[in-house]
């Protein structure tokens, strides 16, 4: 079952994802060549401790940090060390907060210096795929018509989407139901109802949508060493619509 948040959950999320908008629009300012992502994730530290919220991530199933740095060819959880970033990366900063007990988690990848006419691209098909597939969080579509806006903009415009890693309900725990991948056919799945709240997520990949997992357990990059950009919002469906919660 898709869990429903009351009226008091949502305004707890709502705060919660107000707060890690604000962290994560001063940890992307911070991103820039010569930083290391280490030091990314040493701000992120002194942010939740500001703002008064734990990392979801750091602990999480062992996770070593307070939050994921993925660059280039990493899809998903990049660990931080002591590389430095260059002009031309690309880097996806994915950052989940606890705020009173709630969880909300949102993704942005930012482009270090001038990059590449193509990576300039992935970040915007992927940002829009996003907005594709919040624009279907409403009561009555079905999941997957989520899913299928997500991976139709994605492959119209010549990438792909990946397939081990999906978006996910949020809320009194990091993961609930439902699964969200970020392709499928729409009018399948589950029907959406105002009160669910979800980590809507698109992971994409300039080649091929396959990946592995590095010698570290964690980090998954393309198997093809090509790029790869994530977005993701924490959005809660509502009467009037989808909700983004996670505004940056
Ligand atoms: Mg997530």
């Amino acid at each position: 079952m898709i869990p429903i948040k009351s009226k008091e959950e949502l305004d707890i999320l709502r705060r919660a994802g107000k707060i890690l908008g604000i962290i994560i629009k001063e940890l992307f300012e911070f991103t820039k060549a010569g930083v290391s992502t280490e030091e990314i994730d040493r701000l992120a530290e002194s942010l939740f401790k500001k703002n008064k919220v734990e990392p979801a991530f750091k602990g999480y199933k062992g996770f070593p940090a307070s939050i994921c740095t993925s660059t280039n060819a990493e899809i998903v959880h990049g660990i931080p060390g002591s590389r430095e970033l260059k002009e031309g990366d690309i880097i996806g900063l994915d950052v989940g907060v606890i705020y009173n007990g709630y969880f909300s988690d949102a993704a942005v990848t930012k482009g270090i210096g001038k990059i590449s006419p193509q990576a300039q691209k992935l970040l915007e098909v992927t940002k829009s795929s996003l907005s594709e597939g919040i624009k279907q969080a409403k009561a009555g579509n079905h999941l997957y018509d989520i899913s299928s806006a997500i991976q139709g903009m994605v492959e119209k415009n010549g990438f792909s989407i990946v397939r081990e890693f999906v978006g996910h309900g949020i809320g009194a725990k990091l993961h609930e139901e439902p699964e969200i991948p970020n392709f499928g056919n729409s009018g399948q799945g589950p029907v959406l109802a105002s009160g669910m709240v979800l980590a809507i997520e698109p992971m994409v990949n300039v080649g091929t949508w396959k990946s592995r997992i590095l010698d570290n357990n964690w980090t998954a990059v393309t198997k093809d060493g090509l790029l790869s950009a994530h977005f993701e919002h924490t959005v809660a469906i509502t009467e009037n619509g989808p909700e983004i919660l996670t505004n940056i």
